[in-house]
């Protein structure tokens, strides 16, 4: 063994305490002090290093957090596991717009990151994990399309969806996989108006789009199973609150109707 691998063997960074979930959950408070301005980004780093984090991981994380929520750009690293934390914590104490934000600031990031370095597979797999989890969460907050199979039956199998709610994981998945299967046909773009967040977003809209249910709830009997293809298309917010405004018939005639408005206005205007 020569001295260059003696010395990495005994280097702090092999000792140094690896960092876990319990450290992100005690950064992530501190952070939210700081986030507060309760207090100052050095206190926050000497709470943490007392704990017996590192102080520059400790600073990282905080920073982080506070770019996060506030929905900017990053340039410190945080790992793929703290980011994911952060995110659920996120979506869990400030609601549905602070993980927009802070959705956001990841995109931000990924951009200033890999323009400098090297590709983050991992962190878009975070990234995409959220985003659909926001369009899900973004689609219920407007009261709309749950894809509920009655004769799915009661499961105690529940996944917990930002804290505050809890939803059957098999109507999650299925209603995940009805999703995807629609999108995968018709692609991510509004059925009505033709908007595509990726061409106007960028990466930030990358496979954004709201999934409307044609069928009226109340008239799906007992052994209704959702047909993907039949049953659902992709549509922009918009034209999906819309779409429902009003109207207790929200099929294919529903959504002729509002592509009526949207070419009877640009006629007139
Ligand atoms: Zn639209
Ligand atoms: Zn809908």
């Amino acid at each position: 063994m020569d001295w260059a691998q003696k010395a990495a063997m005994s280097s702090p960074r092999s000792q140094r305490k690896s960092i876990g979930r319990t450290e992100y959950t005690r950064a992530y408070k501190i952070g939210q002090e700081l986030y507060r301005e309760k207090i100052t980004i050095s206190e926050a780093g000497r709470v943490l290093k007392e704990e017996g984090m590192n102080y520059s991981s400790a600073t990282d994380l905080v920073m982080g957090l506070r770019h996060l929520l506030k929905g900017e750009r990053y340039t410190r690293t945080i790992s793929e596991a703290a980011t994911d934390d952060f995110l659920s914590w996120i979506l869990r104490d400030y609601g549905i717009g602070a993980l927009g934000n802070a959705l956001h600031s990841v995109v931000k990031h990924l951009h200033y990151y890999e323009g400098q370095f090297s590709k983050r597979p991992g962190l878009h797999r975070v990234l995409d994990k959220h985003r659909r989890i926001f369009e899900h969460q973004s689609e219920r907050k407007m009261g709309l399309d749950l894809f509920l199979s009655p004769e799915e039956g009661p499961s105690n199998e529940e996944l917990r969806e930002g804290g505050s709610k809890t939803i059957n994981v098999n109507v999650y998945e299925r209603s995940r996989k009805a999703r995807d299967a629609c999108i995968e046909k018709y692609g991510p773009i509004c059925a009505v108006c033709g908007f595509d967040f990726e061409r106007t977003f960028g990466e930030l809209g990358k496979g954004f789009i709201h999934v409307h249910h044609l069928k009226n709830l109340a008239s799906i009997g007992k052994d209704y199973v959702v047909d993907p293809e039949s049953d659902l298309r992709p549509v922009c917010p918009n034209c999906h609150a819309m779409i429902h405004y009003g109207s207790k018939s929200y099929g294919l005639e529903r959504l002729e109707e509002i592509r009526g408005l949207i070419a009877a206005a640009k006629t007139a205007g």
